[in-house]
């Protein structure tokens, strides 16, 4: 990253830093933020047992659902800038709550959460916009379901509309069993976050996440990422909220990257605009590159989980003061952070039965691990009475590295999780398989 932060250096206070969530993605924003010599403290609401381990950081025990005592906290703790990592307090408008206190937000408003809270607001604004996407339908009961449903040449994807902690899409192979997604939704499976859901038309071609940092007016994008969202190898089995990564995309070549900010970045960050909403945060895009070009699976108002934890190393000290310049509508758009020595892979440690029911409280053993490129971030863990680390999720680590080549990270990535042992622990062998020449697998 290289850019002239010498000018706001002398004016910019970002002593004391809020960070709010509790996974992986947040522990790797602090890392990535602690490099920066302004910053004395970092706070995490609730963070987790991992963040503690990470330079100038400390938890607080507070429900950041508790607006009043939440701000009067924040006003003791003189804190410079907030970065709310989660959904859902960004769904509740907190942002648009500590804006009004006079407080630097890093996350967009209610306003623009939607874009990832509402599935059919977000189709509807890519309709508005013109911007690629699958063929869909909003409905608005389960008799108007099927007869999308069974009028449909192809079985179609089916999506709750609402929040749903990643588990609100379907992938049906019949429209059988399309029609039963549906049913389970009118049934109540997910509240009234299933009241409305999307119909959609099924595309096809590699999947690629790209992230934009916003200020409102302008943007800049940070290393593009693929992950594997899928729990077994060769991409099969049961969607899960991420089993790793890879950065950048080689995948994009800078000419197909060029035809994504044209025809899908631009138009989203204009009709944000066009619609007066003041988005300051990262807007995720999740892509699919199909044979007719570029088209958005989904957006989120958030970093991508385990993609945060993968870009996050490859951001120098200045991090800091790109979020700090989105909080505040500063970004010039000149910001250069393309020009990595280093590519980055980040393999997920899960507890044996996620997605579904798992165990918790199991203790881990971490050994030797590499301490240069090599970044070890909970994403569910807890201490124990005696002090001990335990397992407290279904994705427990994030194990991340950095090299030269693809093949030097996944190696060494590999090799440092032979160093961590917890009873049902479960990985991927194959992440990051398309980008490793070394790579070999019986079909
Ligand atoms: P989402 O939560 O919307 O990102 O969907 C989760 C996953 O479902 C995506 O990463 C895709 O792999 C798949 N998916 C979603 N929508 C579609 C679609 N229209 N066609 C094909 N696959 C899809």
């Amino acid at each position: 990253m290289s850019f002239n932060s010498t000018s706001s250096k002398s004016f910019v206070r970002l002593e004391n830093i809020l960070i709010i969530g509790n996974g992986g993605r947040e522990n790797s924003l602090a890392w990535a933020i602690q490099k920066n010599e302004l910053v004395k403290k970092i706070y995490l609401i609730p963070g987790n047992a991992g963040s503690e381990r990470i330079n100038k950081c400390e938890r607080i025990v507070i429900d950041p659902n508790n607006k009043n005592k939440l701000l009067e906290k924040l006003e003791f703790l003189n804190i410079d800038l907030v970065v709310i990592g989660p959904e859902i307090p960004l769904a509740n408008g907190l942002a648009d709550f500590l804006r009004t206190k006079d407080f630097k937000v890093f996350g967009p408003g209610k306003d623009g959460a939607k874009l990832e809270y509402s599935k059919s607001w977000a189709k509807e604004f890519m309709h508005d916009a013109n911007i690629p996407t699958a063929n869909f339908w909003k409905v608005t009961s389960l008799e108007e379901a099927k007869n999308i449903i069974y009028s449909s040449l192809t079985p179609l994807i089916v999506k709750v509309d609402g929040l749903a902690s990643g588990k609100g899409v379907f992938i049906p192979d019949t429209r059988d069993e399309c029609f039963k997604a549906a049913k389970s939704i009118y049934n109540g499976k997910f509240g009234d976050s299933g009241n409305v859901i999307v119909l959609e038309e099924k595309i096809q071609g590699p999947e690629v996440s790209i992230f934009a940092l916003c200020d409102g007016e302008r943007y800049i994008l940070l290393p593009s990422a693929q992950d594997h969202k899928r729990l077994n190898e060769k991409d099969k089995g049961p969607n899960t909220g991420g089993m790793g990564a890879y950065s950048p995309a080689p995948l994009l070549t800078k000419d197909y990257l060029e035809r994504i900010i044209q025809e899908i970045i631009e138009p989203t960050i204009n009709e944000l605009k066009k619609k007066n909403i003041d988005y300051k945060g990262v807007i995720y895009f999740g892509l699919m590159i199909t044979e007719s070009g570029p088209k958005v699976i989904e957006y989120n108002c958030r970093f991508g989980d385990p993609e945060c934890q993968t870009i996050m190393p490859l951001m120098d000290k200045d991090f800091v003061l790109l979020l700090e310049k989105c909080s505040m509508g500063n970004l010039s758009g000149e910001e250069k952070i393309d020009n990595y020595e280093k590519v980055s892979g980040c393999v997920i440690a899960t507890s044996k039965g996620y997605p579904n029911e798992y165990k918790t409280g199991l203790p881990i053993k971490i050994g030797e691990t590499d301490s240069i490129d090599c970044q070890i971030f909970d994403s569910g863990t807890s201490i124990g009475k005696n002090g001990e680390l335990l397992t407290n999720g279904g994705r427990v680590l994030s194990i991340v590295c950095q090299e030269k080549d693809f093949d030097k990270v996944f190696e060494k990535a590999y090799k440092n999780l032979k160093e961590i042992y917890f009873v049902g622990m479960y990985f991927r062998n194959d992440i990051g398989y398309q980008v490793r020449k070394n790579f070999y697998r019986e079909n």
